[in-house]
């Protein structure tokens, strides 16, 4: 008599709901990403300064040591509280440092229009860098300051995606606020909908500073949760891979990036690329639910 062997079935893995950044890759394959978006493109010269910017964060992230996570009962009692796990206004003095470093970098190639600022950056007092970096996170820029925050901006996404990926997915939990980021609490630059085993086709949005994502449904408005009067907007004769994702009730929008279109999409990389996208949808009365930090002071002259 045979024994029938038992096929047993692998329990079905189950979708990832949270995707913390890979510090291995994040920032070098985002200037990989810019570098071919710049080619042929009437901004080319601004894209590949950009892909410049990303490495330089790149070589600051894996010159980061591992930072002092919030204590486990402080990490726990957010939880509870559906509260974002770190708090980008508690900032780490290595920061300042991490942001030297970035502008040392890129100002060996800088345009001579940049030098001036990354000089000032490299002049500034501690408390200088410090309120820049609270004018990006919470406040309206002036218009002398707009220069400098996308090499402040880039720092920052450094150091707390350094937090983030040293976080374990399953802290992380979904908030009550729709539409922000569950580990440091800030607004999404764009959602991916994206290719994989067990994430084939889902949606994540992708936070603006920290590279977090999270899970959420597909074509309901990322602002304000409705799935009624959402719509995808696209440039003509564009590949289809960067969507601006309308809402018609709250009249908020935020760019949708497919990996199934083009596998090598970078929210931040593929949101900087298609400006003409946005425009597009501000004059159709819609306004942008996320900012992308390495553009703020960009928009304004
Ligand atoms: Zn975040
Ligand atoms: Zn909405």
């Amino acid at each position: 008599m045979h024994n029938q062997p038992i096929a047993f079935q692998a329990p079905a893995a189950e979708a990832a709901a949270f995707i913390l950044p890979n510090p291995g890759e994040l920032f070098s394959a985002r200037a990989d990403r810019l570098a071919v978006l710049a080619m042929n493109h009437s901004l080319g010269d601004w894209l590949l300064f950009l892909a410049g910017l990303s490495r330089a964060q790149d070589a600051a992230l894996q010159a980061l040591p591992s930072l002092a996570l919030p204590a486990a009962a402080t990490l726990e009692q957010a939880r509870q509280h559906a509260m974002p796990l770190i708090d980008p206004m508690q900032r780490p003095g290595l920061w300042r440092e991490t942001l030297r470093q970035i502008v040392r970098q890129v100002g060996a190639d800088a345009p001579p229009a940049a030098r001036e600022t990354l000089t000032s950056l490299l002049n500034a007092s501690d408390e200088v860098l410090d309120s820049l970096a609270d004018t990006l996170l919470t406040g309206t820029p002036s218009a002398d300051q707009n220069a400098r925050l996308p090499f402040v901006a880039a720092a920052l996404q450094v150091v707390y995606s350094k937090f983030a990926s040293q976080l374990d997915a399953a802290q992380l939990q979904a908030l009550d606020v729709h539409g922000v980021c569950p580990c440091c609490g800030s607004l999404p630059v764009a959602s991916v909908v994206r290719l994989g085993a067990t994430i084939n086709n889902l949606r994540y949005l992708h936070c603006a500073l920290c590279n977090t994502e999270w899970n959420v449904t597909r074509a309901t408005c990322t602002a304000c949760d409705t799935d009624k009067g959402v719509a995808l907007l696209e440039i003509e004769g564009s590949t289809g891979a960067v969507r601006a994702e309308t809402c018609d009730s709250c009249k908020n929008y935020l760019k949708i990036v497919y990996q199934e279109k083009d596998p090598h999409v970078d929210p931040v990389a593929d949101d900087l690329a298609t400006l003409a996208l946005d425009m597009l949808v501000d004059q159709a009365g819609y306004s942008r639910a996320g900012p992308n930090l390495l553009l703020i002071g960009a928009y304004s002259d």
